[in-house]
């Protein structure tokens, strides 16, 4: 066997494996066999050994294998940011996450992307769902990691740079960019690397995208067949905007363009009303919830209780500034378990810690439309697993696994990454990535691109660290 190669037939033994399949079993000392890229059998150790004598081994003893985490919300090209806007005040998206994006240059996305990926494959991450700009000039950079991907070019209509300065100005020759380059984007990766790689449509925001801009997204979701994602209902600005615009909300709007169905995963619903939750739900709209990030500024407004209890498919993301889905896991639970509706006043236990799993595994893709080869380790399903060293501080004793992992899973505590069958990462050692050059190269484009920034645009206040760090 090659390491980093495709295996052809691999029978992991002796493991603890967390399969997540519909009764979620967790088999001790069992074995996972996979052939070329999929999961063929599961089962105890000793009945595996007999069925398949000719496969290659590889001693899973004190780990666990369980299905690669899905993050279902990143944009890998903003750990860029990493360390700045967390602590501080004023609009974050359209003050600079927006403005930096579209200073970057590509190899500057592309070494920053790819930092993003190191950090999912040390985070037993093994697909990433990226919606951003640029996508055509840097995605190439991360589907070398092996990582799976769905990658969209994040579209806009409205002048992203002046909203900043409280301007809403919409123009259609800005949007048709967006449209050449989703076209750029689709033709290069969809379907690419075996179908690791598949691409989606992304509209930015309801309140930066007309009605023109989403009709352009639908038609060409039809003619490509993809699934759609959109960020919904995340900031003030945005409710005002669409409601002086439209008098509508912002889900309404999207309902009014025909933007809400079962292909559609919606990012945040943070200012989501009851109507709003229910309209979305009828419409089998999947959430993208990133309850990390999303309340590193303050608390998150977002009504999750009231959402779980509509019947919506939650998934979840890391969105910006890292990509360990662990913060995911134990920030959601922690944060919701208090507010998870009237059921709960005072303190609960909802959701526990299988649904919180879940939502990092089958519903992720579920919302994908992939639920019949992903999201678990069952016969029939693609070969994207993770192993936990159960040998780990953080995570001993155990009498509760699943608990463990949720509430005290860290990426210290993944061994192996492995996607399609391939590993990206074994026994602590990245196989796709040369580790120090993707560091050193994501540092120095980091510095370049907030320098340049700041030399296009000088209203933008400088984060405390940076002037000191940009003048060494
Ligand atoms: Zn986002």
């Amino acid at each position: 066997m090659i390491n980093g190669e495709p295996q052809n037939m691999l029978l992991i033994n002796n493991a603890t494996v967390l399969t997540m399949n519909q009764k979620r079993d967790i088999i001790t000392d069992g074995a996972v066999a996979i052939e070329e890229n999929k999961i063929t059998a599961v089962g105890p150790s000793a009945e595996m050994i007999a069925r398949f004598p000719d496969m290659e081994v590889v001693d899973a003893k004190g780990k666990a294998v369980m299905p690669g985490l899905m993050n279902s919300h990143t944009h890998t090209v903003l750990l860029v940011l990493r360390g700045t806007v967390e602590d501080m005040t004023g609009d974050a998206i359209f003050g600079y996450m927006t403005p930096i994006s579209f200073a970057m240059k590509d190899d500057e996305r592309r070494a920053v992307a790819r930092l993003g990926c190191l950090e999912a494959i040390r985070s037993g991450t093994t697909s990433l769902v990226e919606p951003f700009r640029f996508l055509a000039g840097y995605a190439g950079g991360m589907v070398e990691s092996g990582l799976r991907l769905w990658l969209s070019e994040n579209c806009a209509d409205a002048l992203t740079l002046k909203i900043r300065h409280g301007v809403y100005e919409y123009d259609r020759a800005f949007g048709e960019e967006f449209l050449e380059r989703t076209i750029s984007m689709v033709e290069m990766f969809h379907g690419s690397a075996n179908g690791r790689v598949q691409c989606q449509i992304s509209a930015h925001a309801p309140d930066v995208c007309s009605p023109w801009m989403l009709e352009q997204l639908n038609l060409f979701a039809e003619r490509y067949k993809l699934t759609r994602t959109v960020h919904l209902a995340q900031s003030p600005g945005e409710i005002k905007q669409i409601r002086d615009a439209y008098n509508r909300t912002p889900a309404e709007y999207l309902g009014d363009n025909d933007w809400l169905a079962p292909d559609v995963v919606a990012a945040h619903w943070t200012y989501c009303t009851d109507a709003d939750i229910d309209l979305l739900a009828s419409h089998g709209v999947h959430m993208a919830h990133c309850p990390a990030n999303s309340s590193r500024r303050g608390p998150h407004k977002v009504r999750a209780g009231r959402i779980l209890d509509a019947g919506v498919n939650i998934v979840l993301g890391t969105d910006n500034m890292t990509e360990d889905m662990f913060q995911a896991l134990k920030i959601g639970s922690i944060i919701h378990r208090g507010a998870c509706g009237g059921k709960n006043e005072g303190g609960g236990v909802t959701p526990s810690p299988v649904a919180t799993l879940e939502a990092a595994t089958l519903n992720g893709a579920r919302a994908l439309g992939r639920e019949d080869d992903l999201g678990s380790i069952e016969p029939g399903k693609k070969a994207d697993l993770i192993f936990i060293d159960l040998n780990q501080a953080s995570l001993q004793p155990i009498i509760n696994l699943v608990s463990n992992i949720v509430h005290y899973g860290n990426p210290s505590i993944v061994s192996s990454v492995m996607v399609d069958g391939r590993f990206l990462m074994r026994e602590g050692e990245v196989l796709t990535m040369d580790e120090e050059s993707v560091i050193a190269e994501a540092q120095e484009a980091t510095l370049a691109s907030w320098q340049r920034l700041h030399e296009a645009s000088s209203d933008i206040e400088l984060p405390p660290g940076l002037v000191s760090n940009l003048a060494r």
